[in-house]
């Protein structure tokens, strides 16, 4: 049983490590921006979604908790689960405490000029939601994915306007966070200073990071 949460800046690498990370320890990553994603042609949800993710704001809070909630109750989180961009507000921190205590979080401390070029760059699966990158994560044929041979496309929010706002959010209401998890004393860093760390080397440090803390065996 692990419950973790990966906590940074957009294009920090979160969803690329939760991913990795999730066979490891056999619990599933669980990503509320996918989430939301997959809910915006929803006729009551989508346009609310639409709005906080287009324009790089938030969602708001009653329509992230539902998505999210649903998703923990699903029988594969029962043994625990890697939280990946939640949560994003001290108001979510303390929603989520109600009801799961996170053993760790993972705090990824990555500089902004590495998080421009690859957000800049970011390209996602259409099918199956897989993270690649034009410059240091290609694929073996250009746009297609390498797992299912879906269409890669560029997120609306990855527009270099959205990035921006992306960055203020973060600054003003989930870096807030940092402090608050380092009182609670579950708080990892991890830093990452360049652009084209090998995610799985990446995960390595992740992963020794957790056995040297006695989060995992
Ligand atoms: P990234 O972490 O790279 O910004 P995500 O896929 O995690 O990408 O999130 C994309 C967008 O989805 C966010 O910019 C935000 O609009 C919305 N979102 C995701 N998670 C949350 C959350 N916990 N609370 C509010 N909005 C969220
Ligand atoms: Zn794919």
């Amino acid at each position: 049983m692990v419950k973790l949460a990966m906590l940074g800046p957009p294009g920090s690498g979160k969803g690329t490590y939760a991913t990795r990370m999730a066979p490891k320890l056999e619990v599933p990553a669980v990503s509320t921006g996918e989430l939301l994603r997959a809910n915006r042609d929803d006729p009551k949800l989508g346009p609310e979604i639409r709005k906080g993710q287009d324009s790089g704001g938030l969602v708001p809070d009653k329509i992230v908790m539902a998505v999210l909630q649903k998703r923990l109750a699903e029988s594969d989180a029962k043994k625990g689960f890697i939280l990946d961009g939640f949560p994003r507000t001290i108001e979510q921190a303390e929603s989520l405490e109600k009801f799961a205590k996170l053993d760790a979080v993972i705090n990824l401390v990555v500089p902004e000029r590495v998080i421009i070029a690859r957000l800049s760059s970011r390209r996602q699966c259409s099918k199956c939601s897989a993270i690649y990158n034009t410059l240091y994560l290609k694929t073996k044929v250009e746009g297609i994915c390498d797992k299912c041979g879906g269409e890669l496309y560029q997120r609306s929010d990855d527009k270099p306007e959205s990035i921006k706002e992306r960055l203020k959010v973060y600054e003003k209401s989930t870096a807030p966070l940092i402090d608050y998890y380092g009182k609670k004393g579950v708080r990892i860093d991890i830093p990452c200073n360049s652009v084209d760390v090998p995610p799985d080397e990446q995960v390595a440090k992740i992963m020794k990071a957790l056995k040297d803390k006695r989060v995992i065996q």
